[in-house]
């Protein structure tokens, strides 16, 4: 499972400090210089640290560029018609990811009659001229793949000489929409099949991952399902667990409620959920405790949640879109490289935020009442998306949480503050038998924080928990709100976004020795 590898991985921090150390060195020299040198030495300083060391690095893997075209359809094959669906050029899309804060993003326009051929020829060439014109914003290519028999869904491709073949190859051959004229069985689950054994039958650094997008945009209803369901995300997690990781926890077109000079929409619908809407900002699939997303956790499925943009038109130009990192960002924990950046994805290292709420966070769990070294070293000591062994006898788990609450004001202009931390665990009990099964009864809130309960030294806010006595397979993961609801409310129509926050972890396991 590659835990020997992160072991050794972890050693390295000591090395890292000394990197550290002179860069911050440097840094003050450069200082006494004149303001540009100045900024441009602490630029390049951050950016090498980021390189080297692993930090929280933002990003978004859902955003739409010119090349969601329209389609003329008097013609026959069916013309594509340039920024028909969104509007702007990859490019742009990276100077704005630039401009809110992200280091890593994702393009992923979406298919249609021949749509490959646009991506391959038009799209890609693009990109290349993008990573070229903003080094400093890493950019995937994939795409918005219109998933077979189901809902849309991110395909990232790992980077490298032959990423645009890659994508050509998935999505010529499974995307649903692309035959002309249409083929209908490529609508259906075992071409959805058929689509992730081809991807597995590819080398192993050009595998694909693969995120299911707002996934009951479509759901009529509280606890319905539209077009994916919980048999599907079983089925393919099952068939490629390191390619059908999750889905967006938080989708985008949160702007959907704001008119282009700031005032409220009041028709406006949260991640454009016309049917039944979010739940501050997440699906229901996400946000409910106990719902699809822990019974997934419960089955012990590593299966994560993102945030993303889905940026096709911005709010201020007529849109309900937000910039990418504008509203929305995904945290993955990893050095800024693509290849760290996809593994740590990979392993659910990953939280999300919108708003800014927070920007760091680091959760510890820890078996027994060694010390976190000790614990380490015996790999008693687990981090989001890993496992934590229990070792014997001491059946206490110490959780510790150290968050950045940034004083920085966000997009919005705002300082939004961290109220309330919520501690959510939830038993694992294996494989259920009921594939449609949507509920874990056993997850619960078994911690709510405040101010009270935490230490705060500056930006950070530091809280312990411990769980006594943990006697069964377990997992713990984190959310947190500005707000007053103890639980996520259903968003009603014209809500402003920036006033309903969350931030969610992924989880962390808990194993006990059998
Ligand atoms: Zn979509
Ligand atoms: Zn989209």
């Amino acid at each position: 499972m590659g835990s020997m590898k992160k072991k050794f991985k972890k050693v390295l921090p000591l090395v890292a400090t000394t990197v550290l150390a002179t860069t911050a060195l440097t840094t003050q020299t450069f200082f006494t210089d004149g303001q540009a040198q100045k900024v441009e030495a602490k630029e390049s300083s951050m950016e090498q640290v980021k390189q080297n060391n692993p930090t929280w690095l933002a990003g978004d893997h859902h955003i739409h560029s010119e090349w969601s075209v329209g389609w003329d359809n008097t013609t026959n094959p069916p013309t594509p018609i340039r920024a028909g669906d969104a509007i702007y050029p990859i490019v742009k899309n990276a100077e704005k990811a630039k401009e809110y804060g992200l280091d890593w993003v994702m393009t992923t326009d979406h298919g249609g009659p021949n749509h490959s051929k646009v991506n391959l020829e038009q799209a890609y060439p693009e990109l290349l001229k993008a990573r070229e014109e903003v080094p400093e914003v890493l950019q995937f290519f994939g795409m918005e793949f219109d998933t077979p028999a189901a809902d849309h869904s991110t395909l990232m491709i790992p980077k490298g000489e032959n990423e645009s073949e890659i994508l050509y190859g998935i999505e010529s051959q499974f995307n649903k929409r692309d035959p002309y004229p249409n083929d209908g069985s490529r609508d259906t689950e075992s071409t959805m099949i058929d689509a992730l054994n081809y991807m597995l039958k590819l080398d192993k650094d050009q595998q694909p991952i693969h995120i299911a997008h707002h996934p009951s945009r479509s759901a009529k209803g509280d606890g319905e399902w539209g077009q994916d369901t919980p048999e599907e995300f079983r089925n393919w997690n099952d068939l490629a667990p390191n390619i059908s990781i999750g889905m967006e926890g938080a989708p985008g077109h949160q702007a959907a409620a704001l008119n282009p000079d700031g005032t409220l929409d009041t028709k406006g619908a949260r991640g454009s959920y016309g049917n039944y809407p979010t739940m501050g900002g997440f699906d229901q699939m996400a946000a409910k405790v106990g719902g699809l997303w822990d019974s997934m956790l419960g089955e012990g499925r590593h299966w994560w949640i993102t945030a993303t943009s889905d940026s096709h038109v911005n709010w201020r130009d007529g849109g309900s879109d937000f910039w990418p990192g504008e509203y929305a960002k995904t945290y993955i924990k990893a050095e800024k490289d693509y290849k760290d950046i996809m593994d740590n994805l990979r392993n659910g290292n990953v939280f999300v935020t919108t708003g800014d709420l927070i920007s760091e966070l680091d959760v510890k769990v820890q078996a027994g009442g060694k010390s976190p070294l000790f614990a380490k070293s015996k790999g008693n000591s687990a981090s989001l998306g890993e496992t934590l062994t229990i070792p014997g006898k001491s059946k206490d788990v110490t959780v510790t949480i150290r968050l950045k609450d940034p004083e920085a004001a966000n997009s919005n202009g705002d300082t939004p503050q961290v109220k309330r931390v919520d501690l959510i665990m939830g038993e694992v009990t294996g494989a259920v038998n009921d594939r449609s099964s949507a509920t874990n009864p056993t997850t619960k809130v078994v911690k709510r924080f405040t101010e009270k309960d935490w230490k705060q030294d500056g930006e950070y806010i530091e809280m312990t928990y411990t769980l006594e006595n943990v006697e069964k397979d377990s997992y713990i993961r984190l959310r947190g709100t500005n707000t007053d609801q103890l639980e996520p409310a259903v968003d009603p129509r014209g809500e402003d976004p920036w006033t309903d926050l969350w931030f969610y972890s992924n989880p962390v396991f808990i194993k006990t020795a059998k």
